[in-house]
């Protein structure tokens, strides 16, 4: 978004401070966003939507946005629902400060039983208080136990029309088909790493700070899809950076990249047969203070990693960009047969390593 709220006095975080309050605030979302724009202009709303996706790519700024487009009465209170939420009338301002009656906020993940969820059935009965519609929004809601589901059901096969459902799940597969095929679903994507990076620069210019590009590549990267964890990262990346500029060294340094990415230089030099190379890289870690024991482990690791790959290539999902790149490319290059007698040899090592006297030597010779 592009206009910060400028009232509060205390710090906030980026994620908070910039959090999307319109459907054209968000970023990397354009499917949902006109999907969601359409249906709400032609007044085709399902009762109840689902929003799946891993963390930190919008689902439950998507609901409160939705819950703003549909309560919205615009600026002379005259309004009807909108894909462009005013921000300025009353119900748009309450919804934002998470203080209105009607729009119900609850997580699955702290409150999963079917009390709880009883408790919202019998509030669904009721017309809204002030506003069109009364809105749920459960996050995490595969966490909801089997009763919860059942009792949820009962009221999704007969929704009174004042309310609407808004789900939001990073595990699909856990909420019960049944639940599911009375939702109208959205999948949210990971956002691409220039579009976040892009927008990273963006929110820190509004910050009077200059991000390089080069810096905002790599948050971008290790943001791995998610716009709120880049938020985070760019958060650190300013507090550590001195004279408004935050250069690429210095994300580098922080995000820790430099040491995983040589473990991975380590291990290509070590399976290529350059054994001079890698003692060599070895050498400078280990001045540069890595711990020869971890060294292993991190070995140990990123074959693990690398043998999933080969095997499944939609592992290291969660892993960021340029390590699923690094790992990709030894996957590539490396026999399932050449990494589980890597993987014997390095958990052989690691024993080693662990009782030597002189660790360091020991790693030399596993
Ligand atoms: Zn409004």
């Amino acid at each position: 978004m592009t206009t910060p709220d400028t009232a509060a006095p205390e710090y906030r975080v980026l994620a908070r401070k910039y959090r999307p309050q319109t459907f054209a605030d968000m970023i990397g979302q354009e499917a949902l966003v006109r999907t969601l724009t359409n249906a709400i202009q032609s007044g085709r709303l399902a009762h109840a939507f689902m929003l799946t996706g891993v963390r930190g790519v919008g689902k439950t700024t998507s609901a409160r946005i939705v819950a703003r487009a549909l309560n919205c009465i615009g600026a002379d209170g005259t309004g009807g629902p909108t894909p462009e939420p005013c921000g300025v009338c009353d119900p748009c301002k309450a919804i934002a400060a998470d203080r209105h009656p009607d729009v119900i906020e609850m997580d699955a993940a702290s409150r999963t039983g079917v009390d709880d969820i009883r408790e919202i059935i019998d509030g669904v009965r009721y017309k809204p208080i002030s506003a069109r519609y009364k809105i749920y929004i459960i996050d995490e809601v595969h966490m909801l136990s089997k009763n919860a589901f059942n009792a949820l059901l009962k009221t999704l096969e007969e929704p009174p029309d004042h309310t609407k459902f808004l789900f939001a799940t990073t595990e699909i597969r856990k909420v019960p088909i049944t639940v599911l095929s009375r939702c109208q679903r959205f999948d949210l994507r990971r956002i691409e790493p220039e579009v976040l990076a892009a927008h990273f620069i963006h929110i820190a210019d509004l910050e009077k700070v200059v991000l390089t590009p080069e810096a905002a590549a790599l948050i971008g990267r290790a943001a791995d899809g998610s716009a709120r964890d880049g938020m985070s990262l760019l958060d650190q990346a300013i507090a550590l950076s001195s004279g408004g500029t935050v250069e690429a060294e210095t994300v580098r340094g922080m995000l820790g990249l430099a040491d995983r990415l040589t473990v991975y230089d380590l291990f290509g030099k070590v399976m290529a047969g350059q054994i001079a190379d890698a003692l060599a890289l070895y050498e400078d870690m280990h001045r540069a203070g890595a711990d020869p024991s971890q060294v292993v482990q991190d070995l140990l690791g990123l074959c693990h990693g690398v043998t999933r790959l080969k095997v499944a290539p939609g592992a290291l999902e969660s892993a960021a960009e340029t390590e699923r790149r690094a790992a990709s490319d030894l996957a590539g290059s490396l026999s399932v047969a050449t990494l589980t007698r890597a993987w014997q040899i390095l958990l052989k090592g690691a024993q080693e390593v662990h009782a030597a006297p002189d660790p360091r030597a020991a790693w030399k010779w596993c």
